[in-house]
């Protein structure tokens, strides 16, 4: 019910920041303007905050010096600890929130103290060392991992259904609390009770009404980036989100203050009437203002300890502030930025120093991490830290802990790539021996988990660990990956040059032994989308991977055509992957015989036994035989269901090969791959034989889609075509390159969809075909042939989850006829193929090319490096 009031309140501020802010504003400013005369009558209810007319003793100006220098230093760190969230908008949204809010505290200062700045002097420190920015920032958090304006709103009032009923709890809590010393007859800590109060009721009014307003506001306003996404948009900090529960009050904590603050309320309404009954008045006659005045009297008369007093607080502040902004600044900048993902990936890197900082500490016996009231969080890793039903609650705060130390220890620990950082206590304190490591590594009980990285990097400096074996050693791959980074680092030309590689957050497992080996991390490359390709009366968004400014838009254009022309039809011509061994025979007369002897009915139905027991999905369709003098070359044909098929036919063609050579024991395998195949080299042979999927693809575009669409003609097209793609590409002695750009359309789809890339090379081999068509000659027929495309829907690549989700967004995934799924992705690659052959050939026959990829695709440092360099050049 109050989670709900909250909300609805939250939502009300969000979705109407003006009124609030222009309201709060205006209820500030009547504040300040209120007769001041009123301020001499006691406002402040509560208030038994007395009239101290004498001077300020000595003493007084060392407390104040001492609170102002807390004050910064713990406004301080609390900007250092919300740096670690590595947003400049928490930041500014932080300082926004200490600024105004100590606006708001000291125009009610001023007020109540009948507009005397010494008492706002006084009164500050105070005031930030009451400020709590979590919250805010907890508030400000749920607002920045949100996507739209509408979830920010949405997200706004969650967050303020969660931390409203705690706030306000705790303010007034903290407020009967602090209260209480208004009541203690001790007139300096009445004045610092009674600045505590009213820094708590800032704090609580701006919270629930400026702050929400002004997130909301500031996020609309920095809405949209230029590529349509909310500049300040954190995906990092979705999981607060997630975590929601984590952010929900204790009930019992809850309830406990609930029953202080009841009591409290009681002892305050007691000692009131009391007071007022007894007629007791205390020293209350006058404003607190007549204590100041009197102080400040004090003070002039006291100049070289007023001025000494300023001078250290002022020298301190200009200290913090010179070590936040000139040395810490080069740390975090880059975790600062929203701009680059890779910045993202840098921050996120933080955490694993951390984990490692806790190592050492894992020895610790169980009972203790887990034991009640015990900072367990020193002792245990949050890995080792397992929620169980009735330790729920025990392990929420042990792990918010623990994710403070590793914070504190990560930021520590970064620089220090020597990675010397154990523990809180072993920090700086050595690597065990040799022995012993190996002793706990090998220890079931113990394992890796209980070494740290110094320790791991050791034992592979002595071999003890191989490097390339990092990954399946560790406890966990990511691990295993950080560590070789580690030990990589120090070798390279640029020691940093890592750190913008991102290698967190990978899912290793789907990696080792499959598609890579000494992983140090993985390469984003931007994906974007071309379509709707209409294709056989289907529509399909193509995924493209690349770094080509412009591809995808010119894919996009000529998909576009092609859906107004009514869409493309494709065919699949032939479906077989090959490999070709080379074997050797005592003599070329022998290589023949051998030769005749796999050509004949009996020969060929051996090998075929042999090759088809190997995979469920490979039967033997087709043996090519080559010789060249007592060397061999079987090339060996065979579908491949939806796998590319290269694994699959190297191994039957192995097997094929040892049957072979039990028939001819003179014969000598040379290698199960004669470049016969062939394999990721321009070859004649694929270009005439085929080799994966053949297909074709046609269209005809109506003349007015050429003019409008692609802006040009079919005439154009068509004498550029046989000009450029037939002529020029006979001129060149090419072999399959009869097209404008099919490796960049099949490159770009092969990345996105985790294909093998270096099969781009004989994958791309396409011949584009132009002709005018229609009644009048001037509708464009064209026609994509595509003899090789060498591609699979399932292993290598494809098991990766970013590769199967942009297989997934073609639908080519899932269970259908073995090889369905491969043969319609060799469809889309040649229709894909086709669009950007349209619009390439548009774009040179109407001579954009040049001017288009000088616009989108030339790179922004180069030409303003050039620009530099210009003067000196000429
Ligand atoms: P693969 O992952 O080695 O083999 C495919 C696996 O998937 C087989 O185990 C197959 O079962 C199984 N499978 C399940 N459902 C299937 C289906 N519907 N259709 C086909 N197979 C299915 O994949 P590959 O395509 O043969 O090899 C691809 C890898 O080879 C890529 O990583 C590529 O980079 C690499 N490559 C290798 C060479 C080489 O010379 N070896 C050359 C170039 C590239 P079965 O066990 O019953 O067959």
């Amino acid at each position: 019910m109050l989670a709900r009031l909250f909300r609805l309140h939250g939502l009300l501020v969000a979705s109407h920041p003006w009124e609030v802010i222009v309201g709060t504003l205006a209820a500030t400013v009547c504040l300040m303007n209120m007769n001041s005369s009123s301020s001499s009558s006691q406002m402040c209810s509560w208030n038994n905050c007395p009239k101290v007319k004498e001077e300020a003793p000595s003493s007084d100006i060392i407390i104040l010096t001492i609170t102002r220098c807390m004050a910064i230093i713990y406004i301080y760190f609390q900007f250092k600890n919300l740096l670690q969230l590595g947003s400049k908008y928490i930041l500014g949204i932080a300082g926004l929130f200490t600024v105004f809010s100590s606006f708001v505290f000291s125009t009610v200062v001023i007020h109540f103290f009948g507009k005397e700045l010494t008492g706002l002097n006084e009164a500050l420190p105070f005031f930030l060392l009451l400020i709590d920015l979590s919250k805010a920032c907890t508030l400000a958090k749920f607002a920045l991992s949100s996507n739209s304006q509408e979830e920010v709103r949405e997200n706004i009032s969650k967050g303020m259904a969660i931390l409203g009923p705690t706030f306000t709890l705790d303010a007034l809590v903290e407020c009967l609390v602090i209260g209480v010393g208004t009541m203690s007859g001790v007139p300096q800590l009445e004045i610092m009770c009674c600045f505590g109060c009213m820094s708590v009721l800032a704090n609580y009014f701006v919270f629930m009404t400026f702050f929400p307003a002004c997130v909301s506001l500031v996020l609309e306003l920095s809405r949209e980036s230029r590529e349509g996404r909310p500049i300040w948009q954190m995906s990092h900090l979705a999981h607060v989100l997630a975590e929601e529960e984590d952010n929900k009050p204790n009930p019992v904590t809850q309830r406990v203050k609930i029953i202080m603050s009841l009591g409290l309320a009681l002892v305050h309404a007691h000692t009131r009437l009391t007071a007022e009954r007894s007629g007791h008045n205390r020293t209350v006659e006058g404003p607190i203002a007549e204590r100041l005045e009197s102080s400040g009297t004090a003070w002039a008369q006291k100049p070289t300890s007023v001025a000494l007093e300023h001078v250290i607080t002022l020298s301190l502040a200009l200290l913090l502030a010179v070590k936040y902004v000139f040395f810490e600044q080069a740390d975090t900048e880059s975790s600062l930025s929203l701009r680059s993902p890779i910045n993202g990936a840098s921050l996120i890197q933080k955490p694993r120093a951390a984990h490692d900082c806790c190592r050492r500490d894992q020895a610790a016996p169980k009972s203790q991490k887990s034991s009640p009231g015990v900072p367990a969080t020193s002792t245990a890793s949050l890995a080792d830290v397992k929620p169980s039903s009735e330790a729920d609650i025990n392990f929420k705060e042990v792990t918010k802990t623990a994710s403070m130390e590793v914070e504190g220890c990560a930021s520590f620990s970064q620089k220090a790539s020597a990675q010397t950082c154990s523990s809180p206590q072993g920090r700086g304190s050595e690597p065990r021996s040799l022995e012993e490591c190996m002793a706990i590594l090998s220890d079931p009980q113990r394992g890796p988990k209980m070494l740290t990285d110094a320790e791991v990097i050791n034992l592979v400096r002595s071999s003890k660990i191989l490097n390339y074996k990092l990954e399946s050693i560790m406890e966990t791959p990511e691990r295993g990956v950080a560590i070789r980074r580690d030990i990589l680092s120090p070798k390279l030309p640029v020691s940093s040059a890592l750190a913008r590689l991102p290698y967190q957050g990978y899912d290793y497992s789907k990696v080792m032994g499959a598609c890579c080996e000494n992983v140090i991390g993985y390469m984003p490359v931007p994906v974007g989308v071309a379509g709707p390709l209409l294709l056989d009366d289907a529509q399909f968004h193509v995924p493209m991977a690349t770094t080509e400014g412009c591809l995808v838009a010119s894919a996009n254009r000529g998909c576009r055509a092609i859906f107004l022309a009514g869409g493309c039809s494709s065919r699949i011509l032939a479906d077989s992957m090959t490999r070709g061994p080379v074997v050797r025979l005592p003599s070329a007369c022998q290589a023949a015989e051998v030769k005749i002897w796999l050509e004949s009915p009996d020969g060929f139905s051996m090998v075929k036994e042999a090759f088809d027991e190997t995979s469920r999905f490979a039967r033997l369709e087709k043996l090519l035989v080559a010789v060249a003098g007592r060397n061999l070359y079987i090339r060996f044909q065979s579908q491949t269901g939806d796998a590319m098929g290269m694994n699959m036919l190297s191994k039957g063609t192995e097997q094929a090969l040892h049957r072979l050579k039990q028939h001819f024991p003179d014969m000598e395998v040379l290698s199960v791959s004669g470049n016969y195949c062939t394999d990721k080299k321009a070859a004649a042979i694929n270009w005439i034989l085929g080799r994966g999927k053949s297909a074709v693809c046609e269209a005809t575009i109506p003349a007015k889609v050429v003019k409008e669409v692609l802006k040009s003609s079919t005439a154009a097209l068509v004498d550029l075509n046989i000009s450029k793609n037939l002529v020029g590409s006979a001129m060149a002695g090419s072999i399959g390159g009869f097209n404008a750009h099919a490796a960049n359309i099949v490159a770009a789809i092969y990345i996105a969809c985790g294909q093998d890339p270096a099969q781009t090379v004989g994958s791309s081999n396409c011949i584009t075909q132009m002709e005018a068509a229609g009644p009048n000659d001037d509708d464009l027929y064209i026609s994509c042939t595509m003899p090789s495309i060498e591609l699979g829907t399932v292993g290598g690549g494809t098991n990766l989850p970013p590769q199967q989700a942009c297989l997934q967004m073609l639908g080519v995934t899932g269970s259908k006829q073995p090889g369905e799924n491969a043969r319609q992705l060799a469809r889309i690659v040649c229709a894909t193929v086709l669009a950007g052959e349209l619009s390439l050939m548009s774009a040179l026959a109407a001579g954009h090319l040049v001017k288009s990829h000088m616009t989108h695709n030339r790179s922004k440092t180069n030409l303003s490096e050039m620009a530099l360099s210009k003067p000196s050049d000429n």
